[in-house]
């Protein structure tokens, strides 16, 4: 990548993230999307990080459909009643270190007050990392919040230990 590539908005972002994400975890990082209940705008604004035109895997990030693959859990809708159980299990397959991020104004509470039915935000059910206002969050907003969730990773990785009693890493959650 070039000084040009910072003339294009999000490519500083982009590039950050790529270095760092190089540096701290010499590998790429694997995100599952969890939708629980949003109307699917916030869903597709991040399937869209995917496309040619901001060409998210060029930077490390992969997304997949396996829990027990990801590093990242990126959380969209107000966390519907009926969906708290399979997002805390989705959540709990993940191996440690994990990061959870609320994606989207629904899931940072701002949109649904709860109710019966809505837990209201993504907080209620799962451990948050790190939260991405929006509606939806624009292309930059979802970059910066990865940047975001990439050092508060690392923080988390920094402590593992390889000579330690927990090979779960359930220390570093
Ligand atoms: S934050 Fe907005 S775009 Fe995202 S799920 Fe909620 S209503 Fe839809």
């Amino acid at each position: 990548m070039t000084q040009d590539d910072d003339r294009v908005p999000g490519d500083q972002a982009a590039r950050q993230l790529r270095e760092r994400i190089g540096a701290q975890f010499g590998r790429s990082l694997h995100i599952r999307t969890l939708d629980t209940g949003s109307c699917a705008v916030c869903e597709q604004e991040i399937r869209l990080l995917g496309a040619p035109h901001y060409d998210l895997h060029r930077l490390g990030f992969f997304f997949t459909p396996a829990p027990r693959h990801a590093d990242l859990l990126m959380v969209t809708g107000p966390m519907i009643r009926a969906f708290g159980v399979a997002a805390r299990k989705t959540y709990e397959a993940m191996p440690g270190p994990k990061i959870v991020v609320a994606t989207g104004a629904c899931a940072l509470g701002g949109v649904y007050p709860a109710d019966p039915f809505v837990h209201g935000s993504a907080g209620e059910v799962l451990p948050v990392d790190v939260w991405i206002p929006g509606c939806p969050p624009s292309p930059l907003a979802l970059l910066q919040g990865l940047l975001v969730a990439v050092g508060r990773l690392a923080e988390k990785a920094g402590g593992l230990s390889f000579t330690a009693d927990d090979p779960t890493g359930e220390e570093a959650r």
